[in-house]
Parts: C-alpha cells; sequence; structure tokens
C-alpha cells in the first residue's frame, strides 16, 4: 500500500515521533500551522472516522489528553484544537487527529527540529 502514514509506522519515511506505543504513534506535522502541531495516528491502516473501532479510538483521545498536558509544560500552549478530516477534505487517507497549539502571544513559526527538541527534552 502506498500510504505514507504507514511508511512512517514503518520507518520506511523519517517522522520527528514524540511518542509510539503498540497502538498509536505521534509525530510533529512537517507543515505545522503553530509550533507543536502534533499527528496522532493509529498504528492499523484506518481510513477515517468510518473504519474506526471504539478501542482505538478512546485510546488516541487519551493520547491527545496526555499530550496537550505535555505541550502546556513544554511549550507553554494557552489552548489546543483538536481536527481530525475525513472524506473529500481529508488529504492523507490514514486516520490522523491533528492537535493545533493556541497561543495568546503570535508566535513565529519554528523548524520542526527545534521544536521536536523543546518537546523530548
Ligand atoms: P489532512 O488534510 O487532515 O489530511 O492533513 C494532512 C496533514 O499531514 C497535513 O497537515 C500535512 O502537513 C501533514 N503531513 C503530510 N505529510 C507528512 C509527513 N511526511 N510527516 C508529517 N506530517 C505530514
Ligand atoms: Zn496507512
Amino acid at each position: 500500500m502506498n500510504c505514507i502514514f504507514c511508511k512512517i509506522i514503518n520507518n520506511e519515511l523519517p517522522s520527528y515521533t514524540i511518542y509510539e506505543d503498540e497502538i498509536a504513534k505521534i509525530f510533529l506535522d512537517v507543515n505545522p500551522d503553530s509550533n507543536g502541531h502534533l499527528l496522532i495516528i493509529p498504528k492499523k491502516h484506518i481510513t477515517d472516522l468510518n473504519d474506526m473501532d471504539n478501542l482505538t479510538l478512546i485510546h488516541i483521545m487519551e493520547l491527545a489528553k496526555k499530550h496537550r498536558q505535555i505541550l502546556e509544560k513544554k511549550l507553554n500552549i494557552d489552548g489546543l484544537t483538536l481536527i481530525q478530516n475525513n472524506g473529500m477534505i481529508q488529504d492523507v487517507k490514514h486516520y490522523h487527529l491533528h492537535l493545533k497549539p493556541y497561543y495568546k502571544e503570535k508566535q513565529k513559526i519554528l523548524p520542526v527540529e527545534e521544536v521536536y527538541n523543546q518537546i523530548i527534552n
């Protein structure tokens, strides 16, 4: 299957991964809307919400809660938007939940590698 997120899971493509377990992987979006923009994906190739099972969905939401706190601590975010596109508005056809940080003060978009180092250190 020619899926870029499956390739990231299989380490055939690089990613700035900040967390993974047997069910999901979390990495930085390469084209962030704000600093610390994360994607949470299931390791199984699930296209979108129609194919999603409840156990994986709950796990992904638990990871979103936990990583909100990590972003608050590491990047001092002031808010967080969760978005998950389906159908025609979804570019990458492998389920992914966007975690998009909000900052009270306008932030310059930093290189992804710099933000990655701030999160993991
Ligand atoms: P969506 O419109 O919800 O399908 O968004 C796809 C997201 O995946 C976009 O925000 C892209 O910047 C992001 N993206 C695409 N390719 C990669 C990649 N190789 N590594 C990290 N993020 C990616
Ligand atoms: Zn896939």
